[in-house]
């Protein structure tokens, strides 16, 4: 059984770690250094990137993430976790730092322009036909990819239809909305597949 570690410094660590058990994986809440090096995936759930960046810092686990990332650990990042895996933010604050790891630049805040938050059907490669109602809130969405990574899912519908929402590079999984926040874990269970997957090929 995988151990998969939900980095507990903000956002909706419970929901999270509920939707990952149910996809039969063990958890752990993640906060310090000792607590990272035990895990076999890591999520990062959506808050404020600029609060979560601060944090990760002063708790001394910035460069263990990534040095953790460089070697292959599978993350999924949700909203605020989706600006943490990118390589380049656009609208971040001054100075502001990701873990990096997948090769995008994600514009934060991008759909908060119009409204705060919505709701929108997204369909997912790999993750079955039936389209998720996806929960988007003060999101991100991706404004460009470079050539290794896979988009999965865009905006289907509204002002913003065709806005990237959902990507993947190796090991690394992002979207722009919250799916621990319905009862639909395809996410989940697709994320505790990919780290079932690294475990068998280590
Ligand atoms: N707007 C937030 C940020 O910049 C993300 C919002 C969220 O995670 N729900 O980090």
């Amino acid at each position: 059984v995988p151990t998969i570690g939900v980095l507990a410094l903000q956002g909706d660590v419970r929901e999270h770690a509920q939707a990952l058990e149910g996809a039969g994986a063990a958890t752990l809440r993640v906060r310090r250094p000792e607590e990272l090096e035990r895990v076999d995936g890591l999520v990062i759930p959506g808050g404020e990137s600029t609060t979560m960046w601060k944090l990760a810092r002063s708790f001394d686990l910035l460069e263990p993430l990534r040095k953790r990332v460089e070697a292959g650990l599978p993350v999924y990042g949700s909203c605020a976790g989706m600006i943490m895996l990118a390589d380049r933010i656009q609208d971040g604050m001054a100075g502001q730092e990701t873990i990096g790891g997948i090769d995008m630049t994600v514009r934060r805040n991008a759909f908060g322009r119009q409204v705060d938050s919505f709701e929108s059907r997204v369909r997912l490669t790999g993750m079955g036909d039936t389209p998720f109602d996806a929960v988007f809130i003060r999101a991100p969405w991706v404004e460009s990819v470079g050539a290794g990574v896979e988009v999965l899912g865009r905006a289907e519908g509204g002002p913003n239809v065709g806005r990237i929402v959902a990507v993947r590079q190796g090991r690394l999984l992002a979207t722009s909305f919250h799916p621990e926040l319905t009862g639909d874990h395809r996410v989940h269970h697709y994320f505790a597949d990919l780290v079932r997957r690294a475990m068998e090929e280590e």
